[in-house]
């Protein structure tokens, strides 16, 4: 969409806009396994960054969690899997809001 000041945005182009900058990151899985990839670091005003870690749970042991075979920290695997956030998972309070805008539209 080519760029305009806001007042400029009917409401269906601005609704667009607010969606695509606040919905839900989706983050790909693991370049390496296809595994999900987990929050390595997050907040300071900086972008987040995911990776696949290489843990997995102990089987019998909730709460506890150990390297997959092969795997240790900061590995070639884990470099190659991490991901960066530059959208921190977008804004769920702005998304409700487009939600009720939309719903009291459609009124
Ligand atoms: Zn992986």
């Amino acid at each position: 969409m080519e760029y305009k000041e806001a007042h400029e945005y009917s409401d269906a182009e601005l609704i667009q806009v607010l969606t695509e900058r606040y919905r839900p990151s989706e983050i790909p899985p693991c370049r390496v396994c296809g595994k999900s990839l987990t929050i390595q670091a997050i907040g300071g005003g900086k972008p987040t960054w995911w990776g696949c870690s290489g843990f997995e749970d102990v089987p019998g042991k909730p709460n506890e969690l150990r390297y997959t075979k092969g795997r240790h920290g900061a590995d070639e695997h884990y470099s190659q899997s991490r991901y960066e956030d530059r959208r921190a998972g977008g804004d769920s309070r702005v998304m409700e809001l487009i939600k009720r805008f939309l719903d009291a539209c459609e009124v």
